[in-house]
């Protein structure tokens, strides 16, 4: 062989060396474009799903008795649960916000505004709502970021517009799609978001997956339930919205006041309800099969599945949620495969959630169970002093709540008073229960009637105008 024909080979062979992965690597990326082919990428996934807006005693898991979550049990007997988690706030915003970063909310202080702040000027709004909002602060790392610095792939598939850019919520996050209001992304949509996601943005060949999910089709606007479902009547679609004036909750008749008009109401929001839990489940189930088909999610995937916040339906006289800690509105359903935990310990503190989808583990300092909600003055107003109006302030310890609001200050056994219609004298209260209300007052602390102010915003069409 000559020299210049062994150069050569060796030169060829060289090229071959450095071009067959690439080309084998197009090959696969190509094949799992087609379908064709899995993620290679799919060790190591971490999935977090927040179901918005599931109470966890409307959950079948959680032993209601419509069949409304059964994708959440199959998971459930894959990994652990629970049914007294405590969401870490009262609505969307806060909640979030200890889920992405594993701190109360006290701390992070992302939340609705008070309609007179000091910082309202620079407010931003939650995108798709019209409430003013301090959003989350840039300085805390998000589980998005801190993935991502760990070689993952982020993604997010939000159908909850408060989940997006102007809250500071999506930051992190590469990949992915927010809804641009309630009610635009559910049931096929979401899932067929998740699905472009997974096809268009990630690499099959890159580094694992981080996806964070928001399935809304149990947060209002609520559709209609059709004919033939089985479990759950044929209903009318039912919106309201806590800014419009036609919203039946400052109408909604007070408990003291019963009556077949507001027995018909509650039986129909709670229809929907329902069957809006169930839409959110089976989009959970879809998401989870896709991943699994993609090659995403295999025996070592991680998926943590929780609430953001419950629903009231007529308890304590009732609707709606964001401001009030009851049960209803306060506890939710967990559950989480692929993690070191044997058991989740209750009651479990929502702030945990982050460290159990970022590690796999809620080992160490163990926080509070808490949840704290402000009064809102044009809100109170719009219903005649009615709701809205006082700061509140719950922590849980073994099956007993302590509460304060206002005037109330009480203490529930949640075993033998679930309902929490049969308050205890609250003389116990352990001092970091004081410290809590003193921190919620100093939170909330300037909210008040700044009617000037108010006006203005509204002329400026920055807040819509109270209800009458
Ligand atoms: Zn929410």
């Amino acid at each position: 062989m000559t020299r210049t024909r062994v150069l050569l080979l060796v030169t060829v062979g060289l090229g071959l060396a450095i071009a067959l992965p690439f080309l084998a690597a197009a090959g696969w990326r190509a094949a799992y474009k087609a379908g064709k082919a899995g993620a290679f990428s799919g060790r190591g996934t971490v999935v977090m799903v927040v179901l918005d807006n599931v109470r966890a005693d409307h959950t079948s898991l959680c032993g209601y008795a419509r069949p409304t979550t059964p994708n959440l049990e199959a998971l459930a007997r894959e990994g652990v649960h629970t049914c007294r988690a405590y969401a870490p706030g009262t609505w969307t915003l806060p909640s979030h916000a200890s889920y992405f970063t594993g701190v109360p909310m006290l701390d992070h202080g992302a939340h609705e505004l008070p309609v007179v702040d000091a910082e309202l000027a620079s407010a931003s709004y939650a995108r798709g709502t019209g409430i003013p909002i301090r959003g989350l602060d840039d300085k805390l790392p998000t589980i998005a970021e801190q993935m991502a610095s760990r070689g993952y792939q982020t993604a997010i598939v939000s159908a909850n517009p408060v989940v997006g850019k102007e809250s500071g919520l999506a930051r992190g996050f590469r990949h992915g799609v927010v809804s641009p209001s309630f009610g635009a992304l559910m049931d096929e949509r979401v899932v067929g978001a998740v699905a472009d996601t997974l096809r268009d943005d990630l690499d099959p060949l890159g580094g694992p997956l981080f996806l964070f999910v928001n399935l809304a089709e149990a947060h209002q606007p609520w559709a209609a339930v059709p004919e033939g479902v089985g479990w759950v009547p044929a209903r009318d679609t039912l919106k309201f919205h806590s800014s419009s004036a036609n919203n039946p909750w400052y109408h909604f008749p007070p408990p003291e006041e019963p009556s077949a008009e507001r027995d018909a109401f509650l039986g129909h929001l709670t229809d929907v309800y329902d069957y809006g839990i169930w839409r959110a489940d089976r989009s959970l189930g879809a998401v989870l099969d896709l991943l699994r088909a993609r090659g995403w999610c295999g025996s070592d995937c991680r998926v943590v599945v929780t609430s953001d916040h419950g629903e009231l339906l007529g308890e304590h006289g009732l609707i709606d949620h964001g401001f009030y800690p009851w049960e209803g509105n306060a506890r939710v359903p967990l559950v989480a495969t692929g993690t070191r935990e044997a058991a989740i310990e209750e009651p479990f503190p929502g702030t945990l959630v982050h460290a159990l989808a970022l590690d796999g583990t809620t080992a160490g300092a163990r926080p509070g169970v808490s949840q704290a909600a402000f009064g809102q003055a044009h809100r109170a107003r719009a219903s005649g002093g009615r709701f809205y109006a006082e700061r509140m302030t719950a922590a849980w310890a073994g099956t007993v709540k302590w509460v304060w609001q206002g005037a109330l200050l009480a203490k529930y056994d949640l075993a033998v008073d679930p309902a929490e219609t049969h308050p205890l004298p609250a003389d116990d209260a352990p001092p970091a229960f004081t410290s809590l209300r003193e921190r919620t007052r100093d939170f909330s602390a300037g909210q008040g009637g700044d009617d000037a102010l108010r006006e203005q915003l509204e002329a400026a069409g920055y807040l819509e105008p109270a209800p009458p």
